[in-house]
């Protein structure tokens, strides 16, 4: 053994005696009590008594007849001469951090709370699950509650429309490991794309470990250190020529309108800046009900939108959260 080995501390139950050596002495100085391995404690870092030239041979061990702690390689037990076969090691004080006594209370504390936080979690946990569970009563709820209604046709529309493209000048930024081809006028900086983890040392710390005889050793235990390093890289500001958007031609009308596409007024034709072409078209057939005074509305194909007379009595279910079920609409005579 390399690391340096100290005395563990123990307080006499009997006459109260406090700070007796874990290993020096076995019983106490003062009324003759044998030392009770339960009542050992890690040092302060004053108070800390280096072992020279310590021989390690185990954890001590208690007898199973008097209780009285006996060394690791003791045969019969020096409290009461009885055998020491089958008997077990003392338990071992943990939290030994450079503070002693204090490090273990404060990691009972610290095990306290986390099993409060583990409490909380389980408690939140739980409420999380009530609330979804509500949620979904009520989600069922309310799909399941539709209503039967009685409709009548009371109009008929329908929209076209075609959208008109320009071919301008966008100006766009990304990296420019993805500009596109066409870009001009491209100006270029420098910024952090990402960042990376720099090894940065190690952080060490003092770790105790009783040895189970009246002893602990030190240890030092290390961990590697990281920081985060930006990673620099170009960003692109450039111009690129696209066709986009520019506004949309409409064209309404009834029953009695044949369905038409709208007049589309393209300002110039060619690839110019400032050139116009048409986009993509778009059309919709609406059907009006009357529900009682309140008008509901479906978007039907041409044909269905057509074969719904004016006037004509359909039955049909309304859901309270996704309204008319336009798919399934039957005919009333
Ligand atoms: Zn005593
Ligand atoms: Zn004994």
């Amino acid at each position: 053994m390399d690391e340096p080995v100290y005395e563990m501390l123990w307080d006499c139950e009997f006459c109260s005696t406090r700070k007796l050596l874990g290993k020096t002495h076995r019983y106490c100085p003062n009324c003759g009590a044998p030392q009770n391995p339960a009542k050992r404690y890690f040092p302060t870092e004053e108070e800390k008594i280096a072992v020279e030239e310590h021989e390690y041979h185990g954890a001590d061990r208690l007898c199973v007849a008097c209780r009285t702690a006996n060394h690791a390689k003791t045969k019969f037990c020096v409290g009461c001469g009885g055998p020491m076969e089958g008997a077990k090691s003392v338990a071992l004080v943990s939290g030994g951090g450079p503070e002693g006594p204090d490090r273990a209370a404060m990691a009972e504390v610290k095990e306290w709370e986390k099993r409060e936080h583990a409490g909380k979690l389980k408690l939140a946990a739980k409420a999380g699950a009530g609330l979804l569970v509500l949620a979904a009563l009520v989600l069922l709820g309310l799909r399941l509650s539709s209503k039967e209604v009685e409709l009548s046709v009371n109009g008929h529309h329908w929209e076209r429309e075609i959208e008109v493209e320009s071919f301008r000048t966008m100006k766009e930024t990304s990296w420019c490991d993805s500009m596109p081809l066409d870009a001009y006028d491209v100006l270029r900086t420098r910024e952090v794309r990402s960042h990376e983890s720099v090894p940065d040392g190690e952080d060490c710390k003092t770790v105790r470990k009783d040895r189970g005889d009246g002893t602990f050793s030190e240890e030092e235990q290390c961990a590697p250190r990281y920081r985060q390093e930006p990673v620099y890289d170009h960003r692109c500001r450039y111009s690129v020529d696209r066709w986009a958007r520019a506004r949309s031609e409409n064209a309404r009308g009834g029953l009695s309108d044949p369905p038409a596409w709208p007049k589309v007024r393209l300002k110039r034709e060619g690839a110019c800046e400032g050139c116009e072409r048409e986009g993509a078209r778009k059309e919709r057939f609406t059907v009006a009900f009357d529900d009682k005074g309140k008008t509901r509305t479906c978007l039907f194909g041409e044909d269905r939108w057509r074969s719904m007379a004016p006037g004509s009595k359909w039955k049909g279910k309304v859901n309270r959260l996704t309204g008319l079920d336009c798919s399934g609409l039957t005919s009333l005579p």
